[in-house]
């Protein structure tokens, strides 16, 4: 990757921004298939680019991993009054195959997790959803009405590899929040008007949550883990969780990055939990993190990726340099503790 390669200018910036909005609003959709594309484009950019003009090689491999991360507790079937357990149709015809094929591995698995410890599974997994999404959402995500509107990749360059056009890995990070946003509420839009879907809809009182909130199940056990490491103290203010209402804080916030993973999570008490909400904790918070990251990096390694979140501390750091590099670029008010 070369490191030369100019940033857009913000009027090529703009232009992109109208581009990805073209693409949500005139294209055709007869599966969620799109949305999870941009999502997980979006999401790989910042895992694996930086703040340059060039271009981004992403492996097809990568792109179904996102693609299984969103789908995964959208494919749980969701039980309601009466009715026999339903999961939600994410195509307009027949069921999508993305969707039949984690079916099948929560048939054989009780969670992600489980199904990524078993590295021959996975991997066939993995290569079954990345042949549908090189075959459907890759050809047909830059088509509006049979034109072609090729401003992300090139097809006929992304036959092994999708290659990221130069500028536009740029832009996807930058803009990471406004598509992710988008793409959520047309996803969802997508699902009330599927009319198959008209039977369990009135059972789901809150569609976002069902669909894109973190998975809270687990997190009593993700406490119950990080209790121990941080001695019973608050990540923020060092005052001791005896007796005291606690919380597991996304260090990096869910509306940043709404994305799990192991290294993210910190115990915080009630107070500093509910102040920090959705900011960025300061700098100083920053280096804290990774200190005790790389301090406790095993345990967080063996033990919370056993309760089923992915741990890669690298990635976490990752994101974590994007978000503060976002932040001190656009201003962002940052929380500075109690
Ligand atoms: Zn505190």
């Amino acid at each position: 990757m070369s490191t030369l390669a100019a940033i857009p200018t913000p009027q090529e910036q703009l232009k992109f921004l109208k581009q990805i909005q073209q693409i949500l609003q005139s294209g055709t959709f007869t599966s969620t298939y799109k949305f999870a594309l941009l999502m997980s484009l979006v999401r790989l950019a910042i895992e694996q680019g930086e703040d340059t003009g060039s271009d981004l090689t992403l492996d097809y491999l990568d792109i179904a991993e996102k693609f299984i991360d969103l789908y995964w507790k959208q494919s749980l079937p969701f039980q309601f009054n009466e009715y026999d357990p339903f999961v939600l149709q994410q195509s307009t015809g027949q069921q999508a195959a993305i969707i039949n094929h984690i079916r099948l591995a929560q048939s054989q698995f009780k969670t992600l997790a489980a199904v990524r410890r078993d590295s021959v599974f996975w991997l066939k997994l993995k290569k079954s959803v990345a042949t549908t999404v090189k075959q459907m959402p890759v050809v047909y995500l830059q088509n509006i009405n049979g034109q072609t509107f090729e401003f992300l990749y090139c097809l006929a360059d992304s036959k092994q590899n999708l290659v990221l056009l130069p500028k536009v890995m740029y832009c996807l990070r930058q803009f990471s929040e406004i598509i992710e946003e988008l793409c959520q509420k047309r996803w969802i839009d997508y699902i009330r008007g599927n009319r198959k879907n008209l039977l369990v809809l009135d059972g789901l009182p809150d569609l976002n949550e069902f669909m894109f909130a973190p998975s809270r199940n687990q997190l009593g056990q993700v406490a119950n883990v990080l209790i121990d490491l941080q001695q019973c103290q608050c990540f923020y203010c060092g005052k001791s969780l005896k007796n005291k209402k606690y919380a597991v804080d996304h260090f990096i916030p869910w509306s940043l990055y709404p994305a799990d993973t192991g290294h993210n999570f910190v115990l915080a008490d009630d107070v500093c939990n509910s102040q920090k909400s959705n900011y960025l904790a300061s700098e100083d918070f920053l280096e804290q993190w990774m200190i005790r990251n790389q301090l406790h990096n095993q345990t967080i390694q063996n033990e919370i990726s056993q309760l089923g979140f992915l741990t890669d501390i690298e990635r976490s750091h990752r994101v974590a340099g994007w978000a503060y590099e976002q932040a001190k670029e656009n201003g962002y008010l940052m929380w500075r503790g109690i």
